[in-house]
């Protein structure tokens, strides 16, 4: 099993030439930022400009005409990679949309309780806080030694009056992938919704919301699966779909069917809006079917490597620490070195057109406040990161660290 794995990552390995070349961005920038946005493969560049081109020449509403069939298949695709099926999947314009969209159609009440992680998410945290104003009890799950959430704790917290586990499955500041199976085991034998946040490891992980047992997921297409901006997905268990109703609702999620009624629709689509990025949608199929091709269990593997040779490297200079908590972790590589502030570190680093972003407390407060951290430079991977583009980022640092 292992040495299969090993071997589907090398095959992917051997890709990565072709890649970068099929990839314009590879020849401008040396791209940390994947975890922020990635870039764009050509083919993804295609079909998004290729549809704007369209909508410019026929109509942009006969163009979505014309792309109905490429359109509808986008839903299915982002089955594949979940495996899921197509109704399940709502298209939306990014990740938060989607989750917002399941939690706030969630009938959470005063007095109710929700179980979270550390490492949550700020735009997750700012919405537990706003339900948390109306009696609702958020209640973040201690880690375990390693740094991941503790499913043990987890386990002992569940009772009657939790009614969501929420939990990001890797946060937006480190290389941590949670335990989500785990997670989603506890929560199935208590009868628990769970709602999985997968903005970081959809392209990167290899996803089965069976497997994993999470009730709702949510995805954009920007990150590790490096599709266009403005564009995700949520992904919510069929039978739950249609007893969930939307914060809002529109002609799209609903029908005018009389004069005084309405009929929302069945499934997944009750989370969409009528108007949307059908270029972006578009780009974000494309962009799923190229993961799909290139095989999740590769890809993964390829990431964790290239995050861990980058550890490695940026280990040496003195005055780094690298900061990636938890068991299993990803292609989020998160340090700091002495005498710089995660910012000076980004602004030095851009002038040699190496691109990471600096993490703050804004970003996942729970978690930066633990750890005392007022900053964290975000250097992430991917499968395109070579042992050059390494090297440059570990002689940069250490240039730096030497001032
Ligand atoms: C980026 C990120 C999000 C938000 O994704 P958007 O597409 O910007 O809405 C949510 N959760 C995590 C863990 C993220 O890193």
């Amino acid at each position: 099993m292992e040495s299969q794995t090993k071997q589907q990552g090398d095959q992917l390995r051997a890709k990565v030439p072709a890649l970068r070349a099929e990839t314009p961005g590879c020849a401008e920038v040396v791209h940390f930022n994947h975890a922020g946005a990635s870039l764009v493969p050509q083919q993804v560049l295609d079909t998004v400009v290729g549809h704007l081109q369209r909508e410019a020449l026929i109509g942009a509403y006969e163009a979505a005409d014309e792309a109905e069939q490429r359109l509808a298949r986008v839903r299915g695709s982002v089955a594949r990679l979940l495996n899921g099926k197509p109704e399940e999947v709502a298209v939306v314009e990014n990740a938060t949309r989607g989750w917002d969209m399941a939690f706030y159609s969630l009938p959470l009440q005063a007095g109710d309780r929700v179980l979270t992680s550390m490492s949550e998410y700020c735009s997750n945290a700012i919405a537990f806080l706003q339900l948390a104003q109306r009696g609702v009890s958020i209640e973040v799950v201690p880690n375990d030694d390693s740094g991941q959430l503790s499913v043990e704790a987890l386990a002992g917290m569940i009772d009657k009056k939790v009614r969501l586990v929420a939990v990001s499955h890797m946060p937006t500041n480190g290389g941590l992938v949670q335990p989500a199976a785990a997670i989603g085991k506890v929560c199935r034998e208590a009868k628990v919704l769970y709602l999985l946040d997968a903005c970081q490891t959809a392209g990167q992980v290899p996803l089965d919301v069976h497997a994993i047992g999470c009730d709702m997921l949510s995805a954009t297409s920007r990150k590790y699966l490096r599709g266009p901006r403005g564009a995700g997905f949520l992904w919510v268990r069929g039978d739950l779909a249609n007893k969930l109703e939307p914060p809002f609702l529109d002609v799209h999620a609903a029908r005018w069917v009389e004069a005084d009624r309405y009929e929302i629709v069945p499934g997944s689509a009750r989370f969409e809006n009528w108007e949307s990025n059908i270029a972006a949608t578009l780009g974000m199929g494309a962009a799923v079917d190229l993961a799909l091709d290139l095989g999740l269990e590769a890809i993964w593997e390829v990431v964790q490597e290239r995050a861990e040779a980058l550890r490695t490297a940026l280990l040496t200079i003195p005055g780094v620490q690298v900061h990636d908590l938890g068991a299993v972790r990803g292609g989020i590589v998160s340090f700091t070195l002495l005498g710089w502030s995660a910012e000076e570190v980004q602004h030095a680093l851009h002038q040699d057109s190496i691109n990471v972003t600096a993490s703050t407390p804004y970003s996942a407060r729970w978690d930066m406040e633990a750890r005392g951290l007022r900053g964290v430079v975000r250097s992430s991977v991917h499968y395109l990161t070579t042992d050059e583009e390494i090297e440059r980022m570990r002689s940069r640092v250490a240039q730096l660290a030497g001032r």
